[in-house]
């Protein structure tokens, strides 16, 4: 969660904009050559069209996620994948690559040549050629033009128009819990698409220098974290680039074709090069955001800490934090009220739970942790979980007000009621020293030494910042083997 923009206006033109396109676009659907097949195809965008919406997206884009604060670690990348895009089938496209600010293992492509990796995918890839593999995919989506006709079925199916909502809190009062972040910028694609895409990938790095094999050495990787599914319902690769193990095999054949089309040609890894530039970038949440630790949430910035009942699962979304009951549908949510209307906190809390569609059963006025705030019991409906029990306290902190809701389906709120209620009442304000004490944890490099483990490598060097079975992972290893002694690894460290 972060400090919301004063505005949303940009989110609101982009809306009409949106529509008007995609209706325009309709209308002048057309023949055009696919760059990569040389085929004839039904196309409902030109490409001045396609670089457009691209270039609209993008600012949606950057907005949303966070540009990762790292001048030469992103110009590192631009330089890849420049170097990739000039090897590809649309050299002339104004191609961008962005490292974005996200946990996740993440990738994508936007039409018009718009690429991002996040910080998250980085602490998996093994060297500069997995690196490669993973933007010249990325390429590959749009020199095919699957980008664009993924957009185009987005837009068509009304998806659309959720890209703008999802921007505009107010549209969602207390958002879409199907949909908690970045959900719709993600443009799905068929395995088919998935496959000539890994295939594209193989072979722009292969022509480019890279060794075309480290395509499915990071389709492996993949596979490994899908098999551990520790996502935290955070979008990633593995839900918007389906079946890693099953792309595994479909690649190799394209590898060798890469390879054998140029005998003796030098393929580089540059993985020394690459453990160097990833050496100290965030891993897991950035504070500025706001972080979790346990059942905590502390967001030095803002100055607050809400307590999440214990062994919930907690996304940390741009817009709210919400923590849900592994397994039922009780959920604790945490929100900045946008514009709070009301000269009290008693009225904002009236018209801002009236205007969501929840009826007040009692309430009043309290301090909670020494602040000023409405503490509440209500009934509602949230979209697809249907009629809920709520607790909601509004909480005033200088001239902000937060909104902490803690709701259940009927049946279920009798049992969660204590629970959700000590949740709501545990906010509170960071002293100065709590919030400078929260920090960031970061990838480290560490060579293994004799008789190292996994498991010992992650208690001692990473101070049990991940497990030992992530550790692997990111490595290049399987969870059952072990580290060579002498090997470069990147751990995980706090501050
Ligand atoms: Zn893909």
């Amino acid at each position: 969660m972060r400090e919301p923009p004063s505005t949303f206006s940009v989110s609101s033109v982009f809306v009409v904009k949106g529509v008007v396109a995609v209706v325009w676009c309709l209308a002048l659907a057309a023949c055009a050559t696919n760059p990569v097949t040389g085929k004839r195809e039904i196309s409902f965008m030109s490409e001045a069209q396609e670089i457009q919406i691209g270039r609209e997206l993008d600012v949606e884009a950057q907005r949303e996620m966070g540009v990762y604060d790292d001048r030469a670690l992103q110009e590192y990348i631009d330089d890849i994948g420049q170097r990739l895009a000039r090897n590809s089938h649309r050299p002339n496209l104004p191609w961008h690559f962005t490292l974005v600010d996200v946990p996740a293992i993440n990738a994508f492509a936007l039409p018009g040549g718009y690429i991002y990796v996040t910080r998250g995918i980085l602490a998996y890839l093994d060297d500069e050629a997995e690196l490669a593999g993973v933007l010249g995919h990325e390429i590959g989506h749009v020199t095919a033009r699957h980008a664009a006709q993924a957009y185009t079925r987005a837009t068509e199916a009304g998806l659309g128009l959720l890209l703008g909502s999802i921007f505009v809190p107010a549209v969602r009062p207390f958002g879409d819990l199907a949909q908690t972040g970045l959900g719709v910028l993600f443009l799905k694609y068929g395995r088919g698409d998935e496959l000539e895409s890994d295939r594209l990938g193989a072979e722009y790095a292969g022509k480019t220098g890279w060794d075309p094999a480290a395509v499915s050495e990071f389709l492996t990787t993949l596979g490994r974290v899908q098999e551990l599914s520790d996502s935290r319902g955070v979008p990633n690769w593995l839900s918007t680039h389906p079946e890693p193990e099953n792309r595994v095999q479909e690649i190799q054949a394209m590898v060798t074709q890469v390879k054998t089309s140029s005998p003796g040609a030098q393929w580089s890894r540059n993985r020394e090069a690459y453990l160097n530039r990833v050496d100290g970038i965030i891993f897991g949440d950035n504070p500025r955001e706001g972080i979790v630790r346990g059942n905590s949430f502390l967001h030095p910035d803002l100055r607050f800490a809400l307590e999440f009942p214990k062994d919930w699962d907690v996304t940390n979304g741009k817009e709210e934090v919400i923590a849900k009951m592994p397994g039922q549908e009780a959920y604790v949510l945490l929100q900045v009220v946008e514009r709070p209307q009301g000269r009290t906190i008693e009225e904002i809390a009236d018209r801002n739970m009236r205007q969501s569609g929840f009826r007040e059963i009692s309430g009043g006025p309290t301090t909670i942790n020494g602040l000023t705030a409405y503490l509440g019991s209500y009934q509602g409906s949230l979209g697809r979980i249907g009629r809920v029990m709520a607790r909601a306290a509004h909480i005033q902190v200088g001239r902000a007000v937060y909104l902490i809701v803690a709701f259940a389906q009927p049946p279920l709120y009798p049992q969660v009621e204590a629970e959700l209620a000590a949740s709501v009442r545990s906010f509170r304000e960071l002293s100065r020293g709590e919030a400078d004490d929260v920090r960031p944890n970061r990838v480290a490099l560490y060579t293994a030494r004799a008789g190292d483990t996994w498991q010992s490598i992650a208690q001692r060097q990473g101070g049990g910042n991940v497990r030992a079975t992530t550790l692997a992972i990111m490595n290049n290893h399987a969870v059952d083997d072990q580290p060579q002694t002498g090997e470069r690894l990147k751990i995980v460290v706090g501050e």
